[in-house]
């Protein structure tokens, strides 16, 4: 039998990082997992535990990273990734965009790996371009609450070249826009999570703003197969990976509603500072190059991810994250 490919995934307890685990376990390969739990979760990967095709170091990645034995890829998965996170630790948020992606780049240089780093849409901040192509540069507040986030993944970008163009490292950047699905966590303050966790407690919905800024969301499997499939290409550009169906906040409150039936009403809190007022993707690289569109609509998807949220136990349901509205707002 041919030798396993070998996979670094870091924050692979988190959201994006266990969905990718699982598809690469599936997919046949050795599994490197990476986190230090300060978002992430080791119950999204612990039925992986007991495989001998998996491993996992509890390790801060903004550290010097050392794995033992032959590395074919790396995928840059840690960051905290929801607004309330980097105001939280947004120190360590801007660390793991810029000395966390400088190890792995490094470490990929001596394993002779390929990288691919999670970007984001954040890179175009609040976009003056709809839908965003991946030549628009972006509009972006560097010393706005979201600027810890946003200018250390334009850094990550910009690293990322460098390592490509000066060391010859082969490198993919994938732009992701917002993506849902289960093993969101169900309190860091996303608006999915947000509204489906208080329509299980029985709270009223929180709108920010009027609720006509858009969002358009990917559900998690079509997003994980736009990676691979980017991973596989020879493409060292960005390419935005996301479901071009924009929904507003407000329409998209209504649809929860309907879902999880539920009999609260929505209330109206302030727009956070330079929340983007748009966002869609624009995929026409992403469809020509590597022959993707996501699959999955938002009906379907939003059921599979409510199924798993209402199987969360009572204590998960009302654990409630500190939430500083003020100084979110502020
Ligand atoms: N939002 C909201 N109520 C909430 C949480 C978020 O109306 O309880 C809004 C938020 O202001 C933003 C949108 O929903 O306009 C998406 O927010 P999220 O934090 O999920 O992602 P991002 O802003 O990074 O796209």
């Amino acid at each position: 039998m041919a030798e396993r490919k070998r996979i670094l995934i870091t924050g692979a307890a988190g959201f994006l990082g266990s969905h990718l685990c699982d598809r690469f376990i599936k997919d046949g390969y050795h599994v490197i997992a990476m986190d230090n739990l300060i978002t992430g979760r080791l119950k999204n990967i612990e039925h992986l535990f007991k495989l001998e095709q998996f491993e996992f170091y509890n390790h801060d990645v903004s550290k010097f990273i050392h794995v033992p034995g032959k590395l074919d890829y790396i995928l840059h998965f840690a960051s905290p990734a929801s607004p309330i996170d980097y105001l939280k630790i947004p120190i360590q948020t801007l660390k793991v965009g810029s000395l966390g992606i400088h190890n792995c780049l490094g470490l990929a240089r001596v394993k002779k790996a390929r990288v691919l780093i999670a970007s984001t849409s954040e890179v175009y901040g609040d976009p003056t371009v709809h839908p965003q192509t991946e030549d628009y540069w972006g509009n972006v507040n560097p010393v706005g609450p979201r600027g810890v986030y946003d200018e250390a993944k334009r850094f990550q970008e910009a690293m990322t070249m460098a390592y490509h163009t000066f060391h010859g490292v082969e490198t993919r950047i994938v732009r992701i826009f917002n993506t849902y699905g289960p093993r969101m966590r169900l309190n860091d303050g996303r608006v999915l999570p947000a509204f489906i966790g208080q329509a299980l407690r029985g709270e009223d919905l929180t709108i920010f703003g009027d609720g006509s800024q858009t969002r358009s969301f990917c559900y998690v499997d079509d997003l994980v197969e736009g990676i691979v499939r980017l991973l596989q290409s020879d493409y060292a550009q960005p390419v935005n990976i996301g479901n071009p169906d924009e929904i507003s906040i407000g329409d998209f409150a209504e649809e929860i509603i309907k879902l999880t039936g539920t009999n609260q009403k929505v209330v109206y809190h302030d727009l956070p500072v330079d929340d983007p007022k748009q966002r869609q993707p624009d995929i026409t690289k992403a469809r020509q190059l590597l022959n993707w569109e996501p699959k999955v609509g938002r009906a379907e998807g939003l059921k599979l991810t409510y199924d798993y949220f209402k199987g969360l136990s009572a204590n998960e349901l009302n654990e409630k994250e500190h939430i500083d509205f003020d100084r979110y707002i502020h």
